[in-house]
């Protein structure tokens, strides 16, 4: 039986280190938009470690050099997977209680069934009251009136706002780095004072939304490099 990936959080960065016989020095890679460091076998515990803090710039680096053109992997519901949360990338450990605890996902079961229902319901709670906190903040901060946030699972429609102030996101937002999620609380709360997407809406966002006009072109790169990113539902 293989052993299962030795995947560890190292300064904020989640790190999996792969050990080859074959193989005489260390070596740094991306693999599927994370960092894996190579080691030969035997090499003892705490050099991977060390080698990953020694290069914690370059990595971060090649990551986002990588990020720049890559598209995400898509989840893998199982131990020694990836949890994303804010752009973040977090690791998933067998442990209790099952849900994410801000440093790993914690699954009791190894059944990536059971996995990807709780990372799913996890996300969709942790989107709701994110979203919920932020919108309400942002629209009363500016004498505005929402009348409710709501979360549905939209793939491609990240937001949407009616005329009686219902808003609506997808949970998918949360994947997204938090300042590309405030653009799009700020586009929709601006949608309550302008239902369409003339220059006097623009002019709104960029009212409520520092840089709106920047992050605006990073949510659209970021949500292309979710398009491979579905989720189970
Ligand atoms: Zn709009």
């Amino acid at each position: 039986m293989k052993n299962p990936p030795d995947i560890r959080r190292i300064d904020g960065l989640t790190v999996e280190f792969r050990y080859s016989p074959r193989r005489k020095s260390a070596a740094l890679l991306i693999d599927a938009g994370r960092p894996v460091i190579l080691l030969p076998a035997g090499t003892p515990d705490g050099v991977g470690e060390s080698l990953c803090r020694r290069f914690r710039t370059r990595i971060g680096e090649l990551l986002q050099r990588h990020a720049a053109c890559g598209i995400y992997p898509p989840p893998e519901y199982r131990i020694g997977g990836i949890f994303r949360w804010l752009g973040e990338a977090y690791p998933i450990v067998s442990g209790e209680p099952d849900g994410f605890d801000g440093e790993c996902f914690r699954s009791h079961s190894t059944d990536p069934a059971v996995i990807a229902r709780n990372m799913e319901r996890g996300w969709r709670q942790m989107a709701l009251r994110m979203l919920t906190d932020k919108t309400f903040d942002l629209a009363e901060r500016n004498g505005i009136a929402v009348a409710s946030v709501r979360i549905g699972s939209a793939q491609t429609r990240w937001g949407s706002c009616t005329s009686e102030g219902h808003i609506r996101y997808s949970w998918r937002l949360g994947l997204c780095p938090e300042p590309l999620v405030d653009y799009v609380v700020a586009h929709e709360v601006a949608h309550r004072r302008h239902m369409d997407h003339s220059p006097a809406f623009w002019r709104e966002v960029a009212a409520l939304c520092p840089d709106a006009a920047r992050k605006r072109r990073d949510f659209q790169k970021e949500a292309m490099r979710l398009s491979a990113w579905k989720g189970t539902k």
